[in-house]
Formats: structure tokens, sequence, C-alpha cells
């Protein structure tokens, strides 16, 4: 039985040899994703841009930047298993919660991955045949790490998890959905930090949902039942948590 890493390791290697639709004749490289294998949270964007094609590793960008700052927030690193802890001079209010949190190890990996691994030409949107064709990639990662939480960030990775939906309406509440090849999973949507980058409102927004993904982790129930239901808001422990 190969471990989880054997099984992302071999997954990328048939990832990056993919040609399913057009993106990969116009992008430098295909960027699969990064992270802990037993990841307990999957972070999941757009898709790759300039820096990421250029680097072939997801969020190492400007948005990238913000992400790995929010990610300290509640001390957590990308390339972690456990949280880090080191927390420097308590300046600011996200650092003084960081200071907070450090004792309350959560012992959780990151993997970080986006819709479509291949990058959008001029950074347009993915174009819905380009997220069909890119799904059963995305499928098999999710299937091989397992994570205890979804992190949906923007709208393109919302409308492929969770359509029809409206960010601004379901930002920092987790919900409970069965999708057909992934099973029964928990989800949790976030503004893109691209987007929030510069909109201070957005930004506060998405600060204080992330500081809210420890809690949510916490009151996942371990056991996956599976529903034929829709999306359903999840309240594992109190409903004032989310
Ligand atoms: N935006 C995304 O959605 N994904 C990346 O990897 C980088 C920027």
């Amino acid at each position: 039985m190969q471990s989880k890493t054997e099984q992302l390791k071999e997954l990328n290697d048939r990832m990056i040899k993919c040609s399913r639709c057009v993106l990969r004749g116009t992008c430098k490289q295909v960027v699969p994703g990064e992270g802990s294998a037993d990841a307990e949270i999957m972070f999941i964007g757009e898709g790759p841009g300039q820096k990421e094609d250029e680097l072939g590793r997801p969020f190492v960008g400007a948005a990238g930047k913000f992400l790995d700052e929010m990610l300290g927030i509640i001390n957590l690193k990308r390339e972690d298993v456990y949280p880090h802890t080191k927390i420097t001079e308590n300046k600011t209010d996200n650092e003084k919660y960081a200071s907070n949190q450090k004792d309350k190890s959560f012992g959780v990996g990151v993997y970080i991955a986006n819709v479509v691994k291949c990058r959008p030409p001029g950074n347009r949107d993915p174009l819905p045949e380009e997220t069909e064709a890119c799904w059963p990639w995305l499928v098999e990662q999710i299937k091989i790490i397992d994570p205890k939480l979804i992190a949906i960030l923007g709208k393109h990775s919302l409308e492929r998890f969770l359509p029809g939906q409206k960010i601004s309406q379901i930002h920092g509440k987790a919900m409970r959905k069965n999708i057909p090849e992934i099973g029964t999973r928990v989800f949790y949507a976030l503004y893109h930090p691209a987007a929030a980058l510069y909109n201070g409102g957005m930004r506060k927004i998405l600060i204080e949902d992330f500081k809210k993904i420890p809690k949510v982790l916490e009151v996942i129930h371990p056991v996956k039942s599976p529903t034929s239901r829709g999306a359903e808001q999840f309240n594992g422990a109190k409903k004032s948590d989310f």
C-alpha cells in the first residue's frame, strides 16, 4: 500500500503530462499544488497566475504572500505538518491574536491547490470546460489527502463545489455537502486573497473568517455520513461559532 505522499507524487507525475484542455498549450508548466499529504485542510484557489506559472508552485505571488500571512495568524505555515509557534513581538492585533493561539496547537497540515492547474493566458478566468477538464485531478487530490475541511478561495472555486452560491452570502460559514465523486465533505468559503488584497472591507472579513478556521476544524464531526441533500450549513457545535 502506497503512502499518501507516494500517491500524491505518482498523481503529480501524471498531472504534469496532462493535455486535457487548451491551457497546457499556453502555460509554462503545470502547477499541481503543494503541502502536507496528511493535511486536515485543503485550500483551493482558482488557477495559477504568472508567478505560479514561472515557479510551478501555487500562491507564490502577492495573493500568496497574503495567504501565508493569514495562515500565520492561525499558526499554520504551508510547509508545516504541524503549526509553527514562532511568534515575533506583539505589535498588531493579528500578531496578538496569533500569540494567544500559539499554545493551542491543532496539529493540522495544509495543502494548497487550484481548480485549474495551468495558467489561463493573461490571467483570464478559467472557462467552464477548463475547470471541467481539470476536475478529475482535483478529485484525485481530495481523495488521497482526504481533508477534514475544504477551504474554498474565491468564486471559481466556489462555483466548482457549491454552484449557484454567492461568496458574499456564505463566506465564513461551514457547509456540509455531498458531491458524488468526493463524498460528503465540509466546505468553508472565503473571499479570494487577491480580491481582498486591496479592498479594506473584504480584507478585514477574510482575516476574521480565517480566524474561525481552528474552531471550525475542532467541531467538524469526524464521521462523514453520505447524504443526498444539497449543501447545508454545518453548525457542529454552537450556532454562534459560524
Ligand atoms: N490565485 C489562485 O487562485 N491560485 C494561485 O495559485 C495563485 C493565485
